[in-house]
C-alpha cells in the first residue's frame, strides 16, 4: 500500500515537473521570438516567467542575461546618439558661400549624419541632423541628372596639389559618426546612383546598435564606392583633452581603421568641428593627408588642408534649398 502511494506520488511529481518544464519552455520560446523582433523589454518579462515556473534552467538564465545586455546597449545607444554626439553647423537660412580666394577651388563637401526618419521631429537640432532616404534619393537624383561628379577626398587632395584635374562639377559626400543607417539607408542609394562617399567613423563603438559593424564597414570598403575616414575613438571634443589623450584618439582611430581595412586611412574629421592649432598638429603628425571641419563653405585650398570647410545637409531644407547651397 505504502509502495503504491509512493509510486503514485512519484508519477505525479514527474508529471508536474514535465508540465512545468513545458510551460517554462513555451515562455522561453516566446521570449526568443520577441528578442528577434527587437522587443527586448517584453522578452525579459517572459524569460522571468519561464524562470519562476522552472528556476533551475541555465538556458533561460543565459537568455535573460543576454536580453538585459541588449537592453543596456540600447540605452547606451540612446545616450550616445544624442544630439551632443553630432556636429551641428550654425548656418543662417541661406548664406552666400562667399567669393573664392585666389587659391581656392569651388568644391562643395556635403556633410550628412543620420539617413532616417527623425524620431524627434519637435526638436530642431534633431530635425537638422536627420535626412530621410527619400530626401537623399532626390538629392542624388538631382546631382546625377545635372552633371555633378562625386569625387573622393583623396581626389580632391590630388587636385589641390596640382597632381590631377577636377571634373567639371565636382562634389564630395561625407557622412559623420558611422551610424548604421548609413549602411541600411544611404549605401543602397549610393549604389543606385553610383555616387562615391566618405564615412567618418568613431572606431570604438562599432557593433553598438546605432553604429555600423566592422563587417558592414568591410563590405562597403570593398565596393569601391565608400571610403572611410577617422573620427576619433570615442568622439570627444578634442580641445578639451590632454595632449596624450588627443594623440590616443587621433592616432588610435587611424590605426583601428587600418588594422581592420588593411589600407592607409588618409582623412580625419573633428568631432563637433572642435580643433585648435595643437589638435591640427596631432592630426598632421599622425599621417593624415587632410581633415574636414564644420566651417561653412565650399572654397577648398591646399593652404587649409586640415580644416577644409563643408556644407551641412539639413533635413528641414527643401530640394530647392539644397540646390541653392551647392551653387557657386
Ligand atoms: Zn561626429
Amino acid at each position: 500500500m505504502i509502495k503504491r502511494v509512493l509510486f503514485f506520488f512519484i508519477i505525479l511529481s514527474v508529471g508536474i515537473l514535465l508540465f512545468g518544464y513545458n510551460q517554462s519552455t513555451n515562455f522561453k520560446n516566446q521570449g526568443d521570438l520577441l528578442v528577434k523582433q527587437g522587443r527586448v523589454g517584453e522578452a525579459i518579462i517572459l524569460y522571468n516567467k519561464a524562470r519562476s515556473i522552472f528556476p533551475l534552467r541555465s538556458d533561460v538564465t543565459d537568455n535573460l542575461e543576454a536580453a538585459n545586455l541588449i537592453l543596456q546597449s540600447d540605452l547606451t545607444y540612446e545616450t550616445i546618439s544624442d544630439l551632443d554626439f553630432a556636429e551641428v553647423q550654425i548656418a543662417p537660412d541661406l548664406p552666400a558661400i562667399g567669393a573664392l580666394q585666389p587659391n581656392e577651388v569651388f568644391v562643395p563637401i556635403l556633410m550628412y549624419h543620420h539617413i532616417d526618419v527623425n524620431p524627434k521631429p519637435e526638436d530642431p537640432v534633431w530635425a537638422s541632423l536627420f535626412v530621410t532616404s527619400d530626401q537623399l534619393n532626390s538629392q542624388l537624383e538631382y546631382l546625377t541628372a545635372h552633371g555633378y561628379t562625386s569625387i573622393t577626398l583623396d581626389e580632391l587632395y590630388a587636385a589641390l596639389n596640382n597632381k590631377a584635374t577636377l571634373p567639371k562639377q565636382p562634389i564630395v559626400l561625407t557622412f559623420d559618426d558611422g551610424y548604421r543607417t548609413f549602411y541600411t539607408n544611404a549605401y543602397p542609394l549610393l549604389k543606385k546612383y553610383n555616387v562615391k562617399a566618405t564615412e567618418f567613423v568613431i572606431t570604438q563603438v562599432e557593433g553598438a546598435p546605432a553604429y555600423l559593424t566592422w563587417d558592414q564597414i568591410l563590405e562597403m570598403d570593398k565596393s569601391g564606392l565608400v571610403r572611410f575616414g577617422a573620427h576619433t575613438r570615442h568622439h570627444p571634443n578634442l580641445p578639451d583633452l590632454s595632449q596624450t589623450s588627443i594623440i590616443n584618439e587621433v592616432q588610435g582611430s587611424k590605426s583601428d581603421l587600418e588594422d581592420h581595412l588593411k589600407k592607409e586611412i588618409t582623412w580625419f574629421a573633428y568631432p563637433y568641428g572642435g580643433y585648435t592649432n595643437s589638435v591640427v598638429e596631432v592630426v598632421r603628425n599622425a599621417g593624415f593627408k587632410g581633415a574636414v571641419s564644420t566651417i561653412y563653405g565650399a572654397g577648398q585650398s591646399s593652404s587649409k588642408l586640415y580644416i577644409e570647410p563643408r556644407i551641412m545637409v539639413d533635413g528641414r531644407y527643401s530640394l530647392a534649398n539644397f540646390i541653392a547651397r551647392i551653387q557657386k
